[in-house]
């Protein structure tokens, strides 16, 4: 039941979690992310991605990207910077040790994007943000996904989550396979809904109480890979990157209903209403 008790409970509770911003700080005291995202004709999902790492505080941005959208994200997001990972499709990953990173948003599953997905994940060992194609990927092979890293983020929409572990007949069923899974892999599950379930290795499920069906719209999940990708990398646990990025994903979007409907409004409108949801 969502009522206003509830709300500003939950509130109260994300506040606690939300660090104060240092005055004494500079950008290395929070964070450098990296997008791997985006494909020709798909550079958007980056876009969304990278710009949501930036609007949640993070101190540095890289967009590991092809080179066709080298112009695209230089323009459309100035203060990332541009990494170069193949010409239409990504086919290489370059580990950059004191980066997190968020990958999968607009990859496309070309045959060496899966390869350079592969290869980075079995060179990798820090906890990421694993989203989109990078879990249509590792859902290709079972013997894939010992190769996610413990106490990684995994944020599956339900097509998704059924690709990577099978078909349930309800929710009810989805969720405790999803249970049994963040066990046995040590990972978080973020199982996309209209209440988005996030489930611990430990047993503990939060049901998230914002957002609205405004945010049904291609995008809305690349916007929320960035911001617990910025989050992990601002220091917080997996478990509260988690809480606090789809709290504050589906809070923003409350804002961007009320400002333009749930018919209008963009995922890019969500983004620019972050600002709001910190104050
Ligand atoms: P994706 O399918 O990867 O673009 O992710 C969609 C995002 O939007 C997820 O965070 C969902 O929880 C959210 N979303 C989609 N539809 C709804 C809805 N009807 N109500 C609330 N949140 C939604
Ligand atoms: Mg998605």
């Amino acid at each position: 039941l969502q009522t206003e008790t509830d709300d500003f409970v939950i509130c109260d509770r994300v506040n606690n979690i939300l660090k104060p911003r240092n005055d004494f700080s500079h950008k290395g005291t929070y964070g450098k992310v990296t997008i791997v995202a985006g494909s020709y004709g798909k550079m958007g999902a980056a876009v969304l991605a990278v710009k949501s790492a930036l609007r949640t505080g993070a101190g540095l941005a890289f967009a590991h990207a092809p080179k066709c959208g080298y112009e695209i994200l230089q323009t459309s997001c100035p203060e990332a910077i541009f990494i170069e990972g193949g010409n239409e499709i990504v086919d290489t990953i370059s580990l950059q040790e004191d980066c997190v990173y968020g990958i999968g948003p607009g990859l496309g599953t070309d045959e060496k994007t899966k390869e350079a997905v592969l290869e980075f994940l079995k060179n990798n060992s820090k906890p990421l943000v694993l989203d989109a194609d990078a879990l249509n990927i590792v859902a290709q092979n079972q013997d894939n996904f010992k190769l996610i890293p413990k106490k990684s983020i995994i944020t599956p929409h339900p097509k998704e989550f059924e690709r990577l572990f099978g078909e349930t007949e309800n929710s009810f069923e989805r969720l405790e396979l999803a249970k049994k899974k963040t066990k046995e892999l040590d990972i978080i599950i973020v199982l996309k809904d209209h209440h988005t379930q996030i489930i611990t290795p430990e047993g503990r499920v939060y049901y998230n109480i914002t957002g609205n069906s405004g945010l049904a719209k291609g995008g809305s999940g690349d916007v929320l890979t960035g911001i617990i990708t910025s989050f992990l990398a601002q220091g917080y646990s997996e478990e509260h990157a988690a809480i606090l990025g789809i709290y504050l994903h589906g809070r923003a979007a409350d804002f961007a209903a009320e400002k333009y409907s749930k018919e209008a409004m963009l995922p890019t409108d969500v983004i620019n209403e972050f600002g709001k949801v910190f104050e």
